[in-house]
């Protein structure tokens, strides 16, 4: 390979940005008004420029903001100055020995790092990274108004512009309220919906029991992260009772969690970039999943631009089997980081056959959204 073909890194910059909701969530243990993300921005020295992004969750990942943005610009950056962007498995490896965790860091350096290769060489993000199954998904919606009339507004709007997937944030009221809320939504919603109930690590195994005995007729598909990630014999329990499948979120950081929540009865697994630490490991994680029989859902973090947003995206539609869902999240943001935000019609969203991650940062928003 020739030298001129090389694409040198030559800046690797991060920075923190403060995002509104459209209207607060609430999950169990948390209610999220603004969210702080982090956005990498990666320059070649023949110029171009990939973009990055990953929310700061320290309950999912361990990272504030602060210290991601300290990672990425102290430690990580001087790993890829100076190197072969197109090298990016070995650049990767290289951050991967010298870093333990920081997967929200490490993964919004990978996708920015692919967004750059994808605008170096007129490539969608999609090809880069394995090439499609799909060229467009049909994101499921969350519901978390943390009220019974709320949800179902909010559902019956969001049905009118084609969603037909729901996710009740539960582990947020008391049961009977959640089983109310369950049985109304799939009354005013009818049965060409599917819908799922994520607890967030809320429940006990006897809430847990007592929702599903409650729901039994509203037909919820699956209920994810019910238990803490320790609660293993919890865990174990549900699974033996054999009355809902089970989704594994918080407690799958790794390919050994997956093992592990199988062996419990698990049956299927929440991928998030944030959470995995990039698109490879991401990958990796899918292929032991439809191994091992299970289900997937490929999922951004509440909340993350159409930055991330697009990498899920194009996540999505390279993985075989996204049987539980897709979830991008850029929606429930009052403002988003790009021109053209990613767009949901009659429930699909398309990815655009364009370089990189396909979208076009907006400055003017950066810099008005930017922590200082
Ligand atoms: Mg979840």
């Amino acid at each position: 390979m020739s030298a001129a073909d090389q694409v040198i890194i030559k800046s690797v910059e991060a920075y923190a940005v403060a995002l509104p909701l459209t209207k607060p969530i609430r999950m169990a243990h948390a209610v999220f008004e603004t969210v702080e993300n982090v956005i990498v921005r990666i320059e070649s020295e023949d110029g171009f420029v990939g973009w990055g992004e990953a929310a700061s969750a320290p309950s999912l990942t361990g990272e504030t903001w602060q210290g991601m943005v300290a990672l990425i610009q102290g430690f990580i950056a001087p790993l890829l100055i100076g190197r072969d962007a197109r090298l990016r498995s070995k650049l990767m490896d290289r951050i991967g020995a010298n870093v333990f965790g920081a997967t929200g860091s490490v993964s919004a350096v990978e996708i920015a790092l692919i967004d750059l290769l994808g605008h170096r060489f007129n490539v969608p993000f999609s090809m880069l990274i394995g090439g499609m199954c799909r060229d467009h998904v049909e994101p499921m919606w969350i519901l978390g108004n943390g009220s019974v009339d709320a949800d179902i507004a909010d559902a019956r709007h969001r049905h009118d512009q084609g969603y037909r997937f729901f996710k009740l944030k539960g582990g947020t009221q008391s049961i009977d309220r959640e089983i109310e809320a369950t049985m109304r939504l799939r009354e005013a919603l009818g049965q060409d919906v599917r819908l799922c109930i994520d607890a967030n690590s809320g429940y006990t195994l006897a809430q847990a029991r007592k929702y599903i005995a409650g729901t039994q007729s509203a037909h919820v598909e699956f209920i994810e992260q019910p238990f803490p990630r320790n609660d293993l014999a919890s865990l174990r329990s549900l699974a033996a009772d054999g009355s809902i499948p089970i989704c594994a979120d918080q407690s799958v950081h790794d390919i050994a969690d997956i093992h592990l929540q199988s062996q419990c009865g698990v049956s299927g697994v929440a991928l998030k970039l944030n959470k995995l630490g990039g698109v490879t490991p991401s990958l990796r994680a899918a292929s032991i999943c439809q191994d091992n029989g299970m289900k997937i859902i490929v999922a951004a973090k509440v909340a993350e631009s159409s930055i991330a947003s697009s990498a899920i995206m194009h996540l999505a539609s390279v993985v075989g089997l996204v049987d539980w869902g897709v979830s991008l999240t850029h929606a429930y943001l009052a403002a988003d980081l790009v021109r053209m935000p990613l767009q949901v019609i009659e429930g699909k969203s398309f990815l655009r056959n364009a370089p990189g991650l396909g979208v076009e940062v907006d400055l003017d928003n950066l810099d008005r959204l930017r922590i200082r």
